[in-house]
């Protein structure tokens, strides 16, 4: 980063998941993290043909998958046996410890207006059990002029029920007014760094406009931010405790060495073949029409934990 002190505009990259149009906007070059928030897809707003978004059976390891519906309803299925649609409004936390597996499968209509973020887990954590949780409703309170759901941590005299293992923060402001900008002075806490992700409509901080293509990151330090959006407009603010700890992202798993990566993708790939015996790190075989996805080649790849 040129300055790490100063608030940053960093473009997002399309990319394509599930056959659904998506922004990824973390982790890049400029930008792994934000505390311990590891991954950021804005997915959609998309009108996909049916059968829409269709993602297949797949691990994860050492990381929490966070779920957020705007718009749609995604069937969820995993290796605990949980299956479970998501709506808008709602919030999907699955626990990926030392290993699990799920798809995800658009209901009809296939519109989707969604974030899906990876949390990393701490080293105290990420070995641990899986476990999936979804949450209904999350706490709403209104911020300036917005009505604000607090996803994740606490924000504004509000805390999230759902169950995360290092201080981090989530928010989503949406400009619920018809007449006029909705405008609101945020106070953010000065141990995190935050970053903010326009969803929809038109958003603007600090006065410079930010384009959805774009992730305003905010350094630590910074004790508040000034949003202004168009009627019907909404955005995303994240934040937490810089991670201590270097981590290393590859493909759906969360590690710290590269043997550990090889290790879950060997198993991973093992367990994926129809008739596998034995242990079963990812857990049974998914109840799901769709094929297990494959790993890529770990050929050629340098694996190196990064902060
Ligand atoms: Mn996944």
């Amino acid at each position: 980063m040129t300055d790490p002190h100063s608030p940053q505009h960093l473009p997002t990259r399309t990319a394509d998941v599930g056959g659904i149009p998506i922004q990824r906007a973390i982790p890049q070059r400029a930008l792994r993290k934000v505390g311990a928030w590891c991954f950021l897809d804005h997915a959609g707003p998309a009108d996909p043909e049916p059968p829409g978004m269709q993602v297949g059976p797949h691990p994860h390891i050492g990381l929490q998958t966070f779920t957020w519906m705007i718009r749609g309803e995604v069937l969820h299925r995993d290796s605990l046996g949980n299956t479970r649609i998501i709506r808008p409004g709602q919030v999907n936390l699955m626990t990926a410890g030392h290993g699990i597996a799920h798809s995800e499968e658009s209901q009809t209509p296939s519109h989707i207006h969604a974030a899906q973020l990876w949390i990393a887990l701490p080293d105290s954590n990420r070995n641990g059990p899986a476990r999936f949780q979804h949450y209904p409703e999350l706490p709403q309170t209104t911020a300036g002029d917005f009505t604000a759901t607090v996803l994740a941590g606490e924000a504004l005299g509000l805390h999230s029920p759902a169950e995360v293992h290092t201080p981090l923060m989530g928010v989503d402001l949406f400009a619920a007014g018809t007449a006029s900008p909705a405008r609101v002075r945020l106070p953010l806490r000065t141990d995190f760094e935050h970053a903010v992700l326009s969803l929809e409509g038109r958003v603007g901080v600090e006065g410079q406009d930010l384009p959805m293509e774009e992730l305003l990151y905010l350094p630590p330090g910074t004790e508040s931010v000034e949003i202004e959006a168009a009627p019907g407009s909404r955005l995303l603010v994240i934040g937490g405790e810089p991670l201590d700890e270097p981590i290393l992202l590859w493909w759906n798993f969360v590690a710290r060495t590269g043997e550990e990566i090889a290790e879950a993708r060997a198993q991973w790939e093992a367990e994926a073949l129809p008739g596998h015996a034995g242990v079963r790190r990812f857990g049974p075989p998914l109840d799901s029409p769709l094929r297990p996805l494959h790993a890529p080649s770990l050929e050629g790849t340098v694996l190196r934990a990064s902060r």
